[in-house]
């Protein structure tokens, strides 16, 4: 049923320290049998049996079993097999310690797919009683003595009934009464089943096997069947045979009865014995030449008898009451799950952090500490790499066009390609500054509003000036919309950032505060009647009252040429009718000039009345007021035009920005959606401090991963014993796989996410203070469920990677590993 063929084995090939375990190694197993590998200490035996059992792989050679024939070594071919077909009893033992008798026998059976408590009931009991360890069933393994512990483990090889049992030097670490004992067993079982067995005692070998292979250096030298009939010469040690040594002195009377008998010939010094009974109990005093002692009774495993020692016949010796027909499970109904259920993964792994050790405790401490690491570093990344779109200077309705001077359109060409839009609104207003007055001295201001939000701000924070017709009526927070031209609204992100900046510092420490203030712009008093909620950095007035003011900002503040002459064009709200000295106010397309610009103005010949036109001047003049500055008044649309004359950058307020964007585009005009400058500017400024916070974090989560690593492996090194008889027994690497995966992530759960929960929260609190301000963490939903992503990933790629590493390794590798 087994047979090998061209078995070639190398340890460390191709190395200077090169081993040729297995020399072209050719053996045809029976079917039933037992046959003994016969050869001294590191002639290959294990490495061989391992091999006919699917622990270890060859370089070269094929094996069949059964019908199957594996030229290539594939763990799962074989763990089916050693899961099925083999039963492995190990010199060692092999039991697993934190398992009871019972259940180490009870695994095995499970593993087969056998789970009827009944059934699995009736065949432990069995098996232990065959190998007369049914009174330890309950005991832990490790409370067991060596033949105690061989037994079970016999048990457990045969409980499933398998076609072949392995076994390796079962009887190396087992005294000679219960190397009989065991061996007794194994040959029964030889009886209907193939047993391969492995010694180096050549003593075994005669007594027991069927057929003797002897091996050396990894190649077979001999292989006989075994007729002889060896007697078992071990003696048995732990009787005493009266009757075979000499009867020196015998003494007695009603109340003590002695006798001395010595084994040797040898004249023995005088023995002084006095008997003591005190209390129910005998003492003993000894005064003897022989120093050693040892007490015979129930507990002392030794025996007396008064006979002769009679050696036992090969028949004698191999009485055994051990039979395999209880254990037939052909007719049993199997089903395959897995043995470990989740559940008792879950229990495992609670027990495992309630009753921890010190180690275990600081292992613990760093899972919480990692969940911790790990919200904090993406909370940093979060911040730098989602843009703060809360720089914007404008709603999303604004486009910015740029255009070169030279090749600029015209206004009424701009307003063509809007397509009809009502909403139009060519924002050149730029920038100004607001300041509060101070109550006690009129002229001088108290503070100006402002805004320095951000650590990747753009570098001017200034206020930026729209009109009232952008700003809903419903986004009104505090107050009313302006309805006098001198009425202004303000932004709640820049009330509250005038608060913090100055405001406190003077009494301002609300809005409320803020609203009861008088304000003035560029020397105009205002009135601020209202707050609208927004994150951005923008003072709302009238349309009116946004064209009269003279802005601060450089392009729009520089005078307005006119043919040859310069002037500066404002709105009409300025002008003070009763300064009017020719002509009247302007209606449509006419302007008011200052008397200052009329005195400069080329004259013409003949006496024009108002209104008037000049050569060197583009309106017409309606009159003129007194003024010592050249000043030009007009209506909304004349100044605004004017202004978009001055400009080749600005912004297109539209109620359809993106198609305003095609439609120019389509045309080789520079158009960008504000939204999207915005985001671009910003994620210029931060490129930087994203590449640092990306390395920084990388090479936290790059640290967290490994502390996981060694971690895991080192919990794993202490379960290497356990995994690798988990595959000796023919478990499955999916199953174990699996198993740690489990509990790999409830150990997650219970540790890193309760770490990652306190410090995400913490990092909530902390935005509403200083460190919010700097928006060094960003903290939303989506990146609170990214970063419980990354924990579970990290902990998985971290924990199963030792795990992975291991159970590519062969069983044998993984025992020998063991071993060290
Ligand atoms: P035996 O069981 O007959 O004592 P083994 O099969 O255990 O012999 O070992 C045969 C030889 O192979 C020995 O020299 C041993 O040191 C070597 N050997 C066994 N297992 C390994 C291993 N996993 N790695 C390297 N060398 C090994
Ligand atoms: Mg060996």
């Amino acid at each position: 049923m087994i047979r090998v063929k061209g078995l070639q084995k190398y340890f460390f090939r191709h190395k200077r320290n090169e081993i040729h375990v297995l020399n072209d190694m050719t053996i045809d197993f029976p079917e039933s049998g037992l046959v003994v590998l016969l050869g001294p200490s590191g002639s290959g035996k294990t490495t061989l049996l391992n091999v006919i059992g699917g622990l270890d792989s060859v370089q070269q050679g094929t094996i069949e079993f059964d019908d199957q024939q594996i030229n290539r070594y594939k763990s799962s071919t074989w763990d089916k097999i050693r899961n099925e077909s083999v039963g492995y009893i190990f010199q060692n033992y092999n039991l697993l310690p934190q398992l009871s008798v019972y259940d180490n026998i009870a695994l095995v059976l499970k593993m087969v797919g056998i789970h009827d408590p009944n059934i699995i009931d009736q065949r432990v009991a069995y098996i232990l009683k065959a190998v007369k360890m049914y009174p330890f069933r309950k005991k832990k393994s490790t409370q067991l003595s060596g033949g105690q512990q061989q037994r079970v483990a016999i048990a457990r090889a045969l409980v499933k009934n398998p076609r072949v049992i392995i076994a390796d030097e079962p009887t190396g670490n087992l005294d000679s009464k219960n190397t009989i004992d065991i061996m007794n067993i194994i040959k029964e079982i030889s009886k209907q089943k193939l047993v391969v067995l492995v010694t180096h005692e050549r003593n075994i070998a005669n007594v027991y096997g069927d057929r003797i292979i002897e091996i050396k250096d990894g190649q077979i030298i001999d292989d006989h069947l075994n007729e002889s009939d060896h007697e078992h010469n071990v003696s048995e040690e732990n009787i005493l045979y009266l009757k075979d040594m000499n009867q020196i002195t015998e003494l007695g009377n009603s109340n003590v009865k002695l006798s001395l008998y010595n084994d040797s010939d040898q004249v023995i010094d005088p023995v002084n014995i006095r008997l003591i009974v005190k209390n129910k109990t005998l003492y003993l005093d000894i005064d003897s030449s022989l120093t050693k002692v040892r007490l015979i009774n129930e507990s002392s495993n030794l025996l007396v008898k008064d006979e002769h020692y009679v050696k036992k016949n090969k028949e004698q010796l191999l009485e055994t009451a051990f039979k395999t027909d209880m254990l037939d499970n052909k007719d049993v109904h199997k089903s395959f799950r897995t043995i470990v259920s989740i559940k008792q993964i879950f229990m495992l792994a609670l027990q495992k952090i309630l009753y921890s050790s010190r180690k275990g405790k600081i292992m613990l401490f760093s899972f919480i500490m990692s969940g911790a690491v790990i919200a904090l570093s993406i909370a940093m990344v979060s911040a730098t790499i989602i843009p703060d779109l809360s720089n914007m200077r404008y709603e999303n309705n604004y486009v910015r066009v740029r255009q070169t001077q030279f090749s600029k359109m015209d206004y009424d060409e701009l307003v063509a390609y809007s397509d009809d839009d009502a909403k139009l609104y060519v924002n050149t207003l730029g920038t100004i500054e607001i300041s509060v007055l101070d109550p006690l001295n009129e002229d001088k201001a108290l503070f100006k509003l402002q805004y320095s939000k951000g650590m990747f701000q753009p570098a001017d924070s200034e206020i930026t000036l729209d009109i009232i017709d952008h700003v809903s009526r419903s986004k009104i927070v505090k107050g009313r919309m302006p309805q006098t031209h001198n009425e202004f609204v303000i932004t709640s992100e820049l009330a509250d950032q005038s608060i913090q900046t100055q405001g406190a510092e003077f009494g301002v420490w609300s809005w409320d505060h803020l609203m009861l203030e008088d304000f003035e712009i560029s020397g105009v008093p205002v009135k601020l009647v209202g707050i609208t909620k927004s994150d951005r950095n923008i003072v709302y007035t009238t349309r009116d009252f946004a064209n009269m003011i003279k802005p601060t900002s450089y392009l729009t503040q520089a005078p307005i040429y006119v043919g040859t002459l310069n002037a500066t064009i404002i709105g009409d709200h300025y002008l003070d009718e009763s300064l009017i000295t020719q002509g009247q106010l302007p209606t449509g397309d006419q302007v008011i000039v200052s008397q200052a610009l009329y005195d400069a103005l080329y004259k013409l010949p003949s006496g024009q009345d108002w209104p008037k036109t000049f050569d060197d001047f583009d309106y017409t003049i309606s009159g003129v007021f007194t003024d010592t500055e050249r000043l030009i008044v007009g209506s909304n649309q004349i100044i605004e035009k004017a202004r978009y004359d001055k400009v080749s950058s600005f912004y297109v307020y539209s109620s359809r920005p993106r198609a305003l964007v095609s439609t120019l585009e389509a045309d080789d005009i520079e158009a960008i959606l504000e939204l999207d400058e915005q985001t671009n500017i910003f994620n210029q400024a931060t490129i930087q401090a994203r590449i640092t916070t990306t390395i920084v974090t990388l090479v936290i989560i790059g640290f967290t991963l490994l502390g996981f690593y060694f971690i895991m492996h080192s919990s794993m090194v202490s379960r290497i014993y356990e995994i690798s008889v988990y595959r000796a027994l023919g478990m499955k690497k999916t199953e174990i796989f699996f198993s740690f995966m489990i509990e790999i992530l409830i150990l997650s759960t219970v540790t890193s996410l309760i770490g990652y929960g306190i410090a995400t929260i913490g990092l909530i609190q902390s935005s509403n203070t200083l460190i919010g301000m700097f928006r060094a963490f960003l903290v939303t939903p989506l990146t609170i469920l990214i970063g419980i992503i990354i924990l579970y990933l990290i902990n998985l790629i971290g924990g199963m990677f030792p795990i992975f590493l291991l159970l590519r390794k062969t069983p044998a590798q993984i025992l020998a590993q063991y071993d060290i």
